[in-house]
């Protein structure tokens, strides 16, 4: 059956499907195992293409492992997001992140922090089209993610409503401490959004 209120990750998904066109360049702007990169590559198509960035070379080595023969499509960038604006032209389609550690690392202690994410998101939002979506799925159970989800709370509900819609979405009844989403729909042309 059919469900409505569906988990995160497949939201996620859901919302990058209804605003990315096929052809289109997107970014993964936290590659990892690769699950969102090749999500990404399949949806934009062979016209299309990803720009996956990850700090972690073993994280580069296991998105091109499951690519296989869509790495064609793919620019594995072994760099922070933060710096996503000297690697990405405008216009992109969407984004996605993930962030958090790296599952199944040596060293889970390698985590997206609250200046670089937001740096990235902010950047990003530019380079992003009219009616492009960039979605963020933000884990608070390890440490260092509390931080993380403070600051970034407290970034996107400054973003200027004309600017953007900002929604966040969440399962109330889940053990193991699920990620939340974050979505921010772009709704007019600019180079960078406005805070309030
Ligand atoms: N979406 C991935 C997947 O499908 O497997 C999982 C991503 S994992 C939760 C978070 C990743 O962000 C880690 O691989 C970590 O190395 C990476 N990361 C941490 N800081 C980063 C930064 N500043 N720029 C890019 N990637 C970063």
């Amino acid at each position: 059956s059919q469900i409505i209120l569906p988990r995160v990750l497949p939201l996620s998904k859901r919302l990058i499907e209804q605003t990315v066109l096929q052809g289109e360049v997107v970014v993964d702007a936290t590659a990892g195992n690769g699950n969102d990169t090749k999500f990404l590559a399949e949806h934009v198509g062979e016209e299309g293409h990803v720009f996956a960035f990850d700090i972690q070379q073993q994280a580069l080595d296991s998105t091109a492992e499951r690519l296989q023969a869509l790495t064609e499509r793919v620019t594995l960038v072994l760099d922070s997001h933060a710096h996503v604006d000297k690697y990405v032209q405008a216009p992109i389609g969407g984004a996605m992140f993930n962030l958090g550690y790296l599952p199944y690392s040596d060293d889970l202690s390698i985590i997206t922090k609250p200046d670089t994410t937001i740096e990235a998101i902010h950047k990003l939002l530019g380079l992003l089209k009219k009616d492009g979506m960039i979605t963020i799925a933000v884990y608070d159970g390890h440490e260092g993610g509390k931080e993380e989800r403070e600051a970034l709370l407290q970034y996107v509900t400054k973003l200027h409503q004309v600017d953007v819609h900002v929604a966040k979405y969440e399962l109330l009844n889940q053990l193991n401490k699920p990620p939340f989403l974050l979505a921010i729909e772009k709704l007019r042309d600019f180079d960078e959004p406005r805070m309030i």
